[in-house]
């Protein structure tokens, strides 16, 4: 199983911030690289190009957000050709930020799968509970509908291209991360989900996202289930970055 390390920079970084830390990326991984991860970077779609540029095939790039359609009268948004364009080769789809701020619902959530694997993307579907949630013993019901919903339409053919981020709200920029036993219980649902849904469900790579951090991300990432980790806050800068990526 692959193991990826993914960066979701989120609003923040100008071009020239971006363009420093990807070199700084981009230097350490070709002096000392990894061999055993993937490493992906969704910078703001400002700085796609640029991030990109400075990867020298050493880690791919990713949009943190797309509108499903080929182009037209949608003001403000990408499309999966100008991501293309941009040096990206995946989607960030179903973040909580999306769900929550900008009230996306599952529909458009799955919208947007099919249309990026549709168009030669790859996903990395988020989902995760709220704290209310989890309270109300909900964990596998969310969990079980964002998946399924998330990846209705999909065939065995699509597995390749999709991971699933695990991020439970409650954990995400609050410096709290889940505990190991909150990640184990949820991943193996998830894994069992994805089991039931694909026939090649197992080879899925399954992330941890939520107040990762250098001094917890190597406990995390040997936990069953983990095949990967998706980093906010501490991916912004390259020496916490690189730690994790090397973790
Ligand atoms: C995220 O938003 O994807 C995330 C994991 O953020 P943080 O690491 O800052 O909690």
């Amino acid at each position: 199983m692959r193991t990826i390390i993914a960066a979701n920079w989120k609003m923040n970084k100008t071009h020239a911030q971006a363009e420093a830390v990807a070199a700084e990326v981009a230097a350490s991984l070709k002096e000392q690289p990894v061999q055993d991860r993937e490493v992906l970077i969704f910078p703001p779609a400002t700085s796609l190009d640029c991030v990109s540029q400075a990867s020298q095939g050493l880690y791919e790039t990713g949009i943190q957000n797309f509108y499903p359609a080929e182009d037209g009268a949608y003001t403000g948004e990408i499309s999966p050709a100008m991501v293309h364009d941009a040096g990206g080769t995946w989607a960030l789809v179903g973040h909580s930020e999306r769900r929550h701020i900008f009230m996306e619902p599952d529909a458009l959530i799955a919208e947007k799968v099919n249309f990026a694997l549709a168009h030669d993307l790859k996903v990395m579907l988020c989902v995760g509970e709220t704290l209310e949630e989890r309270e109300a013993d909900q964990l596998r019901t969310v969990l079980l509908r964002q998946i399924t919903s998330g990846v209705s339409g999909q065939t065995a053919a699509s597995v390749d291209n999709i991971a699933v981020a695990y991020e439970p709200v409650w954990a995400i920029g609050t410096g709290k991360s889940a505990g190991s036993r909150e990640i184990l219980e949820a991943h193996e649902i998830i894994r069992d989900i994805l089991r039931a849904v694909f026939s090649d469900g197992e080879s899925v790579p399954i992330l941890y996202g939520g107040s990762v951090k250098p001094g917890n991300a190597h406990e995390i990432l040997g936990l069953d289930n983990v095949n990967g980790l998706l980093v906010g806050g501490a991916s912004l800068e390259a020496k916490s970055f690189l730690e994790i990526v090397r973790a």
